[in-house]
């Protein structure tokens, strides 16, 4: 079987695919939490946080299906163009993947620093961040619009303008839904897996640190499925003890944000003295130096339905990139 052909199947099992991999984390935490949650495992909020998390992600969905690509799916294709069709000329089907997943990964470190930095952007991707209790699902816990303006930027950027071949979008997509979904899952892996893992991926510890409360924590570890974007750029940011708080300062304790509507709600309301709900004064990210150091890429859900059917039919979206945390 070749690349591309893999990335075919791939992408016509995106739904069973995601769904395994969400219940591989869901039993891991639920089995094995890193910390019990203050109602125990089956509370009455975790089964309001559950169904929100999913209704957004459904939301994102369907409304990434809804958008018209007619202008831009003349540039998209199977075929390498441009950089990738040189990389394939000098190195084949494997150079075109090693640099695809590069490109993707890179595009979804630099979302969402943007996300981070700016306003109206923030208000959308705070959602996410307004998780007080991360889990499994807090990975597809992204306001709809985020979700889909994310989706589809990468696709124009990458596969319409750069011409990364369509096929290479579910192979990173499987690796960073895998490594996204355990990120947010209140587990934890043992001291020397997070330690090795992390040199490459964004680990469970890596990216609690991205979810904390606290001030010096707030702009650090970006990464979406690697971690050497953070380690390049200098936002790497590890600690010796455990966060003790997670979510966004300004907006803790508001019972307004987890309502049934309060996501959907959430980046159109004002936030009076919450502000931008951020710590008042962020230090600049710590370097690389100290022992310091993530829908998808955004493609997740960003399957164009343009995909010519393969040995399954056209299936779902994939699951796959544009994540942010
Ligand atoms: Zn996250
Ligand atoms: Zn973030």
């Amino acid at each position: 079987m070749t690349l591309p052909e893999f990335g075919r199947l791939l992408h016509g099992h995106a739904w069973t695919l995601l769904i395994l991999l969400f219940l591989a984390a869901a039993a891991w935490e639920i089995l094995r939490p890193r910390q019990e949650r203050p109602e125990g495992r089956w509370g009455g909020r975790l089964a309001l946080h559950w169904a929100t998390s999913l209704a957004l992600f459904a939301g994102g969905v369907a409304l990434l299906g809804l958008l018209p690509l007619g202008p831009l799916e003349p540039w998209l294709g199977f075929e390498a163009r441009g950089p990738f069709a040189l990389a394939e000329r000098w190195g084949g089907h494997a150079l075109v993947l090693l640099a695809g997943v590069l490109a993707l990964d890179l595009y979804g470190y630099l979302s969402h620093r943007a996300q981070h930095a700016v306003g109206p952007l923030w208000r959308l991707h705070a959602v996410h961040h307004a998780d007080e209790e991360p889990n499994a699902l807090t990975a597809l816990r992204h306001h709809p619009l985020i979700h889909a303006l994310d989706a589809l930027v990468a696709l124009a950027l990458l596969a319409g303008l750069l011409g990364l071949p369509l096929w290479v979008l579910p192979i990173h997509a499987l690796l960073w839904r895998a490594v996204n979904l355990l990120a947010h899952a209140n587990v934890a892996l043992p001291d020397r897996a997070e330690r090795w893992l992390g040199l490459v991926l964004v680990t469970p510890r890596m990216h609690r640190v991205h979810h904390s409360a606290e001030a010096a924590d707030f702009e650090t570890n970006f990464g979406a499925a690697l971690s050497v974007w953070d380690r390049l750029f200098g936002t790497l940011r590890e600690r010796a003890s455990d966060v003790g708080a997670f979510g966004v300062p300004g907006l803790r304790g508001d019972p307004r944000w987890s309502a049934p509507l309060g996501p959907w709600l959430l980046p159109f309301r004002p936030w009076g003295s919450a502000g931008d709900g951020r710590p008042a004064a962020v230090p600049p990210a710590p370097r690389a130096a100290a022992p310091n150091p993530v829908s998808p890429p955004p493609l997740a859900g960003a399957g164009p339905s343009r995909w010519p059917a393969g040995p399954s039919g056209d299936g779902p979206p994939d699951q796959a990139p544009p994540r942010r945390m």
